[in-house]
């Protein structure tokens, strides 16, 4: 792989050395180095440039992603001995991370994630499939120079149809100014003409890879869908945060009478609507009564006579820095609370957390909270993690988590 910076002749590789506490996490495996742990640098780092950490004995320790923008100012790529990034290397890791997923999915699977991020060790990369459609994304500008040659990779690696390329919003305006590089830009293949459709144990949904949330779908959830679909015969259920309605079409096949989709956001909630009409072959799905409400769901859940027999809550992250923890917390402990007043007897909650700042252990508590202030009787039928083809390798990376309650009375 071409490092622009060190490539330049006469300029030295960057070289950085780091705190005590920075180097020890970098040695048990942890993928971040903050800006206020490097202590010195042998010259201006360049973003998107390798630097590599040099240990208290001046021996190497390990090799990254500088990033002169980001307080992430290195993105760890390799821990160990000496070790030359080059494209040999990249092709290996590619190929650790699709062995990974090689045994997770049949034929009925054809959208799931292939790289995610510092966890398969592509610090700031996602790659998802949706069928013949790759969706690159990217997190940080460090990848930016090295584009090209990913996209020459993966499309010798991986067969796909087409490639296209997402952005954080962070990164849109440095990417287009200096490289020319558009989110949702096709950077391979043709332009779709609408959203891409792919299947999820055999439901069809759509995506859509250019200017979707996330990547176009939220691939994360499968296996609480399919779960939801094991608890929905015969119950009204209601999908709160619902986007694409991907909780809603499995309920619907797994036997639920109704499904109701209720988001903020209108776009989601057409996209619900064409994910159903996907589906009729099923006849779960052509039998129930499907509706979507568009409205601010914290609001709505508060307030109301409707009563559901499932009910899946999954907002977005509500913590989006560490400072706003204990607010989110209270807020998952108040939503779930509202939810459950609107749980028939017998009905089950499947509460989400998507907030990497709220640890699941505080989650689970807060979501036990609203439980026991119900002042009903209630199970905890399931706890849920990480699904295997996002899996989190260090304590940042885990988002997830899911919990189910059945309330008896
Ligand atoms: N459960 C979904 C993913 C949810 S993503 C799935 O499995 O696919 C979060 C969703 O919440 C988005 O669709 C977003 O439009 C919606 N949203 C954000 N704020 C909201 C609010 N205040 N009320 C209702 N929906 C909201």
């Amino acid at each position: 792989m071409k490092d622009s910076a060190a490539g330049q002749r006469g300029v030295p590789r960057l070289r950085l050395r780091i705190t005590a506490a920075a180097e020890s996490a970098v040695r048990s495996g942890h993928p971040w180095v903050f800006s206020d742990s490097v202590l010195e640098a042998n010259r201006t780092g360049q973003t998107g440039e390798l630097a590599v950490i040099f240990d208290k004995k001046d021996k190497f320790l390990a090799i990254g992603f500088y990033d002169a923008e980001s307080p992430l100012r290195v993105r760890i790529l390799h821990v160990g001995k000496p070790q030359t990034i080059d494209a040999a290397w990249w092709a290996g890791r590619l190929e650790q991370a699709v062995a990974k997923r090689r045994d997770l999915f049949d034929v009925s699977t054809t959208g799931y994630r292939l790289i995610h991020g510092e966890s398969d060790g592509w610090p700031g990369l996602v790659l998802d499939r949706y069928d013949t459609t790759l969706v690159v994304k990217i997190y940080t500008a460090a990848w930016l120079p090295r584009l090209e040659e990913i996209f020459g990779l993966l499309r010798d690696k991986i067969p796909c149809e087409r490639m296209v390329l997402r952005m954080s919003r962070n990164i849109q305006a440095q990417a287009g100014k200096e490289f020319k590089r558009q989110d949702g830009q096709v950077v391979y293949g043709t332009v779709p003409e609408g959203p891409v459709i792919f299947f999820e144990n055999g439901v069809r949904f759509e995506a859509e890879v250019l200017r979707g949330q996330k990547t176009g779908f939220f691939l994360d959830q499968r296996e609480n869908r399919r779960e939801v679909e094991t608890l929905a015969q015969g119950r009204r259920v209601l999908n709160a945060f619902s986007f694409s309605g991907g909780f809603s079409v499995y309920a619907a096949r797994g036997g639920a009478v109704s499904v109701t989709d209720l988001d903020i956001s209108a776009h989601a909630l057409e996209s619900a609507k064409r994910n159903f009409a996907l589906n009729k072959h099923f006849p779960g799905v052509a039998e129930c009564r499907h509706e979507t409400v568009q409205a601010d769901a914290f609001e709505w859940i508060a307030s109301g006579p409707e009563r559901y027999d499932l009910m899946v809550l999954d907002p977005p992250s509500l913590a989006k820095r560490a400072a706003e923890r204990e607010g989110a917390i209270a807020a998952y402990e108040t939503l779930n609370a509202n939810g459950i007043m609107k749980l028939a007897k017998g009905g089950i909650l499947v509460a989400g957390s998507c907030s990497a700042h709220v640890p699941a252990v505080d989650f689970f508590e807060a979501v036990r909270r609203a439980a026991i202030k119900s002042g009903r009787k209630f199970t905890e039928l399931k706890r849920a993690l990480h699904p295997a083809d996002h899996p989190a390798g260090f304590k940042e990376a885990e988002y997830l988590k899911v919990v189910y309650l059945k309330f008896e009375q």
